[in-house]
């Protein structure tokens, strides 16, 4: 596994490969986001670690340029940023990252976010489960989801691999409710930390891209007081 990190902070650079390292995998540093880019187009990573505040092209820019790549089989991208508040600005831009952790992290807990990633890629790779609703198929081999809503076109929804599982667990149970403990669990496993809201950013992304109306969606539902639950009749 190859991951790519891309912090200008020397001192960041080295503690992110040292715990990295430790944990088996193979680590390359990029200092700003123009050798990030040159360096993805060299060898592409498993998994990116990218700081959001760069010089030159900063992290929301250089996570859009390869976001906008297509036919590449995209790598994981996992955003360093500086503050809460700045968290918030981040996900609401859907940037394409699949998760986030927020400085000052420990070394456990970036860990712990790495493996959850790649994990779930490895999980992945070894599945051949397609789901049929009647208005969406997702494949997970082919890491491909289409949603089918006459009279709109039938059209290829460009998800996050976070979006991507978090669509795949609602499909694989239609109907079923779901609170943010089973999503988070689903999504990151058991070595998650931090704030469980993390589960409605990503619905409230996801709901942008499936939904017709995001105010008032139709299959991706609230249920007041617990959590989710995805609608749609059988294929
Ligand atoms: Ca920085």
């Amino acid at each position: 596994m190859d991951i790519l990190i891309v912090e200008d902070e020397p001192e960041i650079a080295r503690l992110i490969q040292h715990t990295l390292e430790k944990e088996g995998f193979t680590c390359r540093i990029c200092r700003d986001g123009l050798n990030a880019l040159s360096a993805v187009q060299e060898q592409l990573p498993d998994l990116i670690v990218l700081d959001l505040m760069l010089p030159g092209l900063d992290g929301l820019e250089v996570c859009a340029r390869l976001r906008q790549k297509p036919g590449v089989k995209d790598p994981y991208i996992l955003m360093l940023t500086a503050r809460g508040e700045e968290i918030d600005r981040v996900i609401g831009l859907s940037t394409g990252a699949d998760d986030y952790l927020v400085k000052p992290f420990s070394p456990r807990e970036l860990a712990a976010r790495v493996r959850a990633l790649l994990r779930r890629s490895l999980r992945q790779a070894g599945q051949s489960q397609v789901y049929r609703t009647e208005h969406f198929v997702v494949d997970a081999d082919q890491r491909s989801a289409c949603r089918l809503l006459p009279p709109h076109p039938a059209e290829n929804l460009d998800l996050t691999a976070l979006e991507f599982n978090l669509l795949s667990t609602f499909l694989s149970q239609p109907g079923r409710v779901w609170n943010r403990t089973q999503l988070i669990d689903k999504l990151w496993g058991n070595d998650f930390f931090g704030d469980e809201r993390v589960v409605d950013t990503h619905v409230a992304r996801l709901r942008k891209k499936v939904e017709i109306d995001p105010a008032n969606p139709t299959f991706i539902k609230t249920v007041v007081g617990v959590g989710y639950k995805f609608e749609d009749g059988t294929a």
